[in-house]
């Protein structure tokens, strides 16, 4: 019986670890395994940071998915009481026609529920965002989308 788990756990990226943290509020006996760590540079989520955003330009039939993981990082974060995640919002430079700056739109658009968007020309933005100003790449561009 000692060495009898409900869920084992291979392998503890951010996958597998979350994979163990949701089945542990559930499960009595649970365990996770990996060749390093706890924590390591040897795996793809770990590193000095990473990226979460919901500012997505891939689809808006991921703002479901991304929404719910919101919902994790925030309920992880209060019971660890930690901040883990720096919310900073989004910015996408590209013509108005690029799939980047079309899908994020787009995305923001059907999520306005949760997400604000900002979209006008680098001239608009970057009266908020002053150091594009000073940015030759930027005047290759016409636009911007900020979504939050
Ligand atoms: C450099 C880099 C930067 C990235 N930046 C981002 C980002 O900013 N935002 C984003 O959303 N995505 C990012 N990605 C993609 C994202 O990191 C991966 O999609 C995600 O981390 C995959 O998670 P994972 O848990 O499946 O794998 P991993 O994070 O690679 O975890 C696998 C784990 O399994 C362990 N393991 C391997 N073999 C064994 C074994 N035989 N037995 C036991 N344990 C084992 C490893 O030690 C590791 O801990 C980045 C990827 C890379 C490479």
């Amino acid at each position: 019986m000692k060495n009898m788990y409900d869920v084992i756990v291979i392998g503890l990226g951010i996958m597998g670890a979350s994979a163990l943290w949701r089945v542990a509020l559930k499960c009595n006996r649970v365990l996770g395994i990996d060749t390093s760590g706890p924590t390591h540079r040897h795996g793809s989520s770990q590193g000095e940071s990473r990226i979460f955003r919901r500012a997505y330009w891939e689809g808006d039939k991921y703002l479901p998915l991304l929404n719910h993981a919101n919902l994790l990082w925030n309920e992880l974060e209060q019971s660890i009481m930690t901040q883990l995640l720096y919310r900073t919002g989004g910015l996408f430079i590209g013509s108005r026609s690029s799939q980047i700056i079309a899908g994020s739109i787009h995305t923001a658009r059907q999520g306005k529920a949760t997400l604000s968007m900002r979209y006008g020309t680098v001239q608009q933005l970057s009266k908020t965002f002053r150091h594009l100003k000073s940015s030759m790449a930027c005047k290759r561009y016409s636009s911007l989308t900020h979504t939050r």
